[in-house]
């Protein structure tokens, strides 16, 4: 789970990093009194968990509390990367001599952390990265040993970073490891023109399988509103829905046979709407949910149900999308792949229901086929 940047620079704070001072708020006449607060002049930045808000001018300068105040109804309620903001948090402005880019990362194709910094830090870095790879120190970090000052100082020497960044670099090493983060970034981390060292942006990705003991970040914040509307409504059904962007709209029975098919369904030239995943359970109200919840996408032109019979038997799948037809108007084609358990006994269910928008192919590739040339022809 990603954290926003205000709980970022929270965990940035406990562990000793210096932040700017910065309030939080949702709305214009708070904006104007949070200012007030931080001194006047604010920097105004929308809240939303994605990067590259600058440049999509979710990151803009007040002059004053009135120009806090207008610039904060500007940026609440745009949408940056999809994303709508519905926070906006003010922060001391600071005079910038120098922008930094530090980062541990978990490494998988390594199997281990590395650390990866740079000099020339601040809104580029991903052309920095990609033009002058050179500038981009990538530094592998033994969990075991850690970021000690020693290695703090050695990733400062090599990524070209002054030597008082070092202590920031041990810093957000505890932040990575004792708040179970998959990965920590600062950028940018300022020299401001008083030779201070500042952490000005924040990106924490939290591992969800330490969520149990993270409860602080969890309750409010993951069950809380979804960026998307169908995600909320999916979520609030109990539905294990990622909503993506293409026209083919997916169901099947386990993350992996569902990671397969959309594979499948992009390897038929097509592009596929979600993800969701029924598991073990396929009864009439989880299909017809699930049928819902993919119908009322307006991007969807076709939807393939892929299941795979094991405990749950394609008899009772079948039993479940005729069911669900009885609560859900069926608007859009409908391809079934049913194999398995009782495959025969749940095509012919299907074979009986006759319903004119569905058809049924006895394998995965036929079924991602016929649903691309449908969603294409729609
Ligand atoms: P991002 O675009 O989502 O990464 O948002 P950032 O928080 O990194 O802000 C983008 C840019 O705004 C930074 O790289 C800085 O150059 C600039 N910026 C942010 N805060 C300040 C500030 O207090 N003073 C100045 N002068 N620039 C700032
Ligand atoms: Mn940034």
């Amino acid at each position: 789970m990603d954290l926003y940047e205000h709980q970022a620079r929270q965990l940035f704070a406990e562990h000793g990093i210096a932040v700017p001072r910065a309030e939080v708020v949702d709305n214009a006449a708070a904006a104007r009194r949070a200012a007030l607060r931080l001194g006047g002049r604010a920097v105004v930045k929308a809240q939303v968990r994605t990067g590259g808000r600058g440049k999509a001018g979710g990151v803009k300068m007040a002059a004053g509390p009135a120009a806090a105040a207008l610039t904060a109804r500007q940026i609440l309620g745009m949408e940056i990367k999809g994303h709508i903001v519905r926070t906006v948090m003010l922060a001391e402005p600071v005079d910038i001599e120098a922008e930094f880019y530090v980062s541990y990362v978990l490494d998988r194709a390594s199997g281990t952390f590395l650390a990866v910094a740079s000099a020339q830090g601040g809104m580029d870095i991903e052309e920095v990265a990609a033009t002058r790879p050179d500038a981009v120190a990538r530094i592998p970090v033994d969990p075991a040993e850690g970021v000690t000052d020693d290695k703090a100082r050695e990733i400062a020497e090599v990524a070209g970073l002054p030597p008082e960044a070092a202590p920031v670099l041990s810093r957000l090493w505890q932040v990575l490891t004792r708040e179970d983060a998959l990965l920590v970034e600062v950028n940018p981390l300022v020299r401001t023109t008083d030779g201070e060292i500042l952490a000005l942006d924040g990106k924490v990705t939290l591992d969800d399988n330490a969520a149990f003991r993270r409860s602080r970040w969890g309750g409010a914040e993951t069950a809380g509103p979804h960026d998307d509307p169908l995600e909320s409504e999916a979520a609030a059904k109990g539905l294990n829905y990622v909503k993506l962007d293409g026209e083919v709209g997916i169901i099947g029975n386990g993350a992996g046979l569902v990671m397969s098919t959309l594979d499948v369904v992009a390897g038929c030239g097509a592009r596929p709407a979600n993800f969701l995943d029924i598991g073990g359970g396929a009864s009439a109200r989880i299909m017809a949910d699930g049928l819902s919840v993919i119908l009322s996408d307006p991007e969807v032109k076709a939807v393939l149900v892929n299941v795979f019979g094991g405990i749950t038997a394609c008899d009772a799948v079948a039993d479940g999308i005729v069911q669900a037809l009885e609560t859900v108007r069926l608007t859009k084609p409908l391809v079934v792949r049913l194999d398995g358990n009782n495959a025969a006994r749940g095509r012919s269910i299907l074979d009986s229901r006759a319903h004119p928008l569905i058809q049924q192919a006895t394998t995965m590739d036929d079924a991602a086929r016929r649903a691309a040339r449908l969603a294409d022809a729609a």
